[in-house]
């Protein structure tokens, strides 16, 4: 379990071009929502609970934002360098987040 994290991601939707190359590049962090946009998640192999933050059961956009596993940072890098739309965005952990998360 890699519940240890140093960064947070989100996608901003407004700049999504929809292609996918995220997913296939760190599929545990990025996954498509239905309406052909992509959003982030944390998956339960690694922080025990799924969340996806696709709008409907956690916030998308600069607010759905999830916790990089760090044993993925190095993917989730190299897919926000991939990102043609320029729309993956990495942040510091933030503690504050999570407490308003709950958790
Ligand atoms: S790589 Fe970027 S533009 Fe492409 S689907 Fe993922 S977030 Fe959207």
């Amino acid at each position: 379990m890699a519940e240890e994290t140093t960064l947070m991601v989100w996608i901003d939707q407004d700049l999504c071009t929809g292609d996918g190359i995220c997913e296939e590049i760190a599929p545990d962090v990025f996954v498509g929502r239905d309406d052909g946009l992509w959003v982030v998640k944390e998956e339960a192999s690694i922080f025990g609970k799924t969340i996806i933050f696709d709008g409907n059961e956690a916030p998308d956009g600069a607010r759905g934002v999830a916790r990089v596993p760090d044993d993925q940072v190095d993917t989730v890098v190299e897919a926000a360098e991939e990102c043609p739309g320029e729309c993956i965005m990495i942040e510091p952990y933030d503690a504050a987040i999570m407490a308003e998360r709950g958790a």
